[in-house]
């Protein structure tokens, strides 16, 4: 017989970011004695645009925060250019958001907020340093400094560099490097980005540099392959001269990796389980991954509780459900980036000069379409194999 009074919590939750916020909230609402452990103090920096696409809110609503306080800014127009050339500017008819602009230690220390309300302990300044599975014991995490930590079940969102990760054996097919900057606007450039964004097509195969304004604060940057890591530094540097930003005041200048999961990689060893970064779960084309973030860890956190309650077959259900809900996306998205990074003009000529390209996009930005689908479309398939040889 198991004896879990031996147990510190039902369910540990490893990272306060997006995913494990929302894992630690999910757990404590099902009833789960929970405690979230994150290496940083909060609120922390990260490395990220903090661009929110449909997704993204909806879930943050349901959590029941409030968007529009979190939002700095919310994006109705979209400028775009061809490696800094062939300049578009296109605007939302309605008026609408494109995307919503959160500082990211803000948008994080709202979710673990929403956790804490949900019940769950929170501990900061906290590094795990290892994790397993112990059997029918429980998963056992190890903290440096200790005492180790022993949960029914364990939630690794510990982003790219996770520990979780490595106990579980997640295998990544593709690593980026995103380099970015908030810079301090004065007031006249604010004012050019106004809710206004850009995208440009970068010269790097499947790279693309951005501007995400948030008032006095532009965040600009630029991401892809880790492998051509000197012509990424050479992108991101011209790219920020060119648009006349090279003077501003920095008052971040980072950078971070991206890892998008293998097909089939596992998700899961035993007691543990994975979400977010720490999962390789986000888009391969655009790298967006707040949103699955949120899914993954909501996910996560709600399988976890679900065992801490008895119910194993929660863990074992975890891989399907993940699978279901990202897999399709995910090879539609490897399939852009194919395209994408072959024939970056195509990307620019769909959105700029196509009727409807660009409704399209923000439709998918939305979440009232999918790439998956429009790749489905009839004879779609067929011109996307074309292009991309
Ligand atoms: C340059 C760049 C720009 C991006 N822009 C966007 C964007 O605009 N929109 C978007 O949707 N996505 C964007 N992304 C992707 C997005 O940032 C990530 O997908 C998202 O942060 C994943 O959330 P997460 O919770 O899985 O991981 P993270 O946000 O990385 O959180 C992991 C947490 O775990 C903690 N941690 C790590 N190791 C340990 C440990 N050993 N012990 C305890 N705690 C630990 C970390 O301190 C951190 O707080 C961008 C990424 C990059 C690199």
């Amino acid at each position: 017989m198991t004896d879990t009074s031996a147990r510190d919590f039902d369910v540990v939750v490893i990272g306060a970011g997006p995913a494990g916020g929302a894992a630690a909230r999910a757990a404590a609402a099902a009833g789960a004695r929970v405690c979230l452990l994150e290496r940083a103090e909060l609120p922390r920096y990260k490395t990220c645009g903090g661009g929110l696409v449909g997704i993204s809110r909806d879930h943050i609503s349901a959590a029941g925060l409030d968007l529009a306080q979190l939002a700095r800014v919310e994006v109705d127009a979209l400028t775009i250019t061809l490696d800094g050339r062939y300049r578009v500017t296109r605007r939302r008819r309605d008026g609408s958001p494109i995307l919503a602009m959160v500082m990211r230690p803000e948008l994080d220390a709202a979710l673990v907020d929403a956790a804490r309300a949900a019940g769950a302990e929170v501990r900061t300044s906290t590094v795990v340093t290892a994790v397993r599975d112990d059997g029918p014991d429980g998963a056992v995490v190890e903290i440096r400094g200790g005492p180790d930590l022993r949960a029914s079940a364990v939630v690794g969102a510990d982003g790219t560099s996770s520990r979780a990760a490595s106990y579980v054996g997640v295998r990544c097919d593709q690593v980026d490097v995103g380099l970015e900057a908030e810079l301090k606007a004065p007031a006249e450039i604010a004012a050019r980005w106004e809710r206004r964004m850009l995208l440009d097509w970068g010269p790097v195969p499947g790279s693309y540099g951005w501007i995400f304004p948030k008032g006095d604060v532009l965040t600009v940057g630029v991401i892809g392959a880790r492998d051509d890591g000197p012509a990424m530094r050479a992108y991101y540097e011209r790219f920020v001269t060119q648009l006349g930003l090279a003077g501003l005041p920095r008052l971040h200048d980072s950078g971070h990796l991206t890892r998008v999961r293998a097909d089939g990689s596992p998700v899961r060893r035993g007691r543990v389980l994975v979400a977010g970064d720490a999962a390789g779960l986000l888009d391969p084309w655009t790298r967006e991954g707040i949103s699955f973030a949120l899914r993954s860890g909501r996910l996560a956190g709600a399988a976890a509780a679900a065992a801490a309650g008895g119910d194993l077959g929660a863990l074992d259900a975890y891989p399907a459900r993940v699978e279901a809900v990202f897999g399709t996306e995910m090879t539609a998205g490897r399939t852009l980036l194919k395209l994408y990074g072959r024939r970056p003009e195509v990307m620019h000529g769909l959105m700029s000069a196509l009727p409807g390209g660009f409704s399209l996009f923000t439709r998918i930005i939305d979440g009232r379409s999918t790439v998956a689908r429009q790749l489905g479309r009839p004879g779609v398939t067929r011109i996307v194999a074309a292009l991309s040889r």
